[in-house]
């Protein structure tokens, strides 16, 4: 089936799934052969870490089968979007609080963004400062950090 699941997933995969991921949101249908054959133009991984890279992902059920005149057809469980935001998301829920905001300034920063994400990026800011605390406190002590932050 190749339905889409609507619910966020508790995104766990490698840098090296990343890749795989990819390549199957991007073809949507594609078989072992397929991925191989691209992975391989890309990186010097040998057939069976990239068969071994798509079983696991098939496991978590990030990736779907479905036997197709004798082969195994992957498609992805999940959407790439939400995937990705959902990652990113758990990234930076493990950092402080007080210091996301710099974290994410260095970040877009250092990206290669096209023009019409700036301006969207511009609105987005420009919503939140409306409603913005002035200060967001560090939350790393239980019972917060007193005076050091
Ligand atoms: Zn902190």
């Amino acid at each position: 089936m190749d339905t889409v699941k609507k619910e966020p997933k508790k995104v766990e995969i490698s840098s090296a799934e990343w890749q795989i991921m990819r390549i199957v949101w991007t073809l949507k249908h594609v078989t072992s052969s397929e991925i191989i054959n691209l992975m391989q133009k890309k990186q010097t991984w040998s057939d069976s870490t990239i068969k071994t890279l798509i079983t696991r992902l098939t496991k978590k059920e990030f990736l779907s089968r479905e036997k197709e005149q004798g082969r195994y057809i992957y498609s992805a469980t999940v959407e790439e979007q939400a995937t990705m935001n959902e990652y990113a998301n758990s990234l930076f829920a493990d950092f402080c609080a007080h210091k996301s905001g710099s974290v994410l300034n260095e970040l877009i920063d250092s990206m290669e963004i096209s023009q019409a994400d700036i301006k969207m990026l511009q609105k987005t800011l420009d919503n939140k400062l409306a409603t913005a605390p002035e200060h967001v406190k560090c939350d790393c002590l239980p019972d917060g950090c007193a005076d050091m932050c």
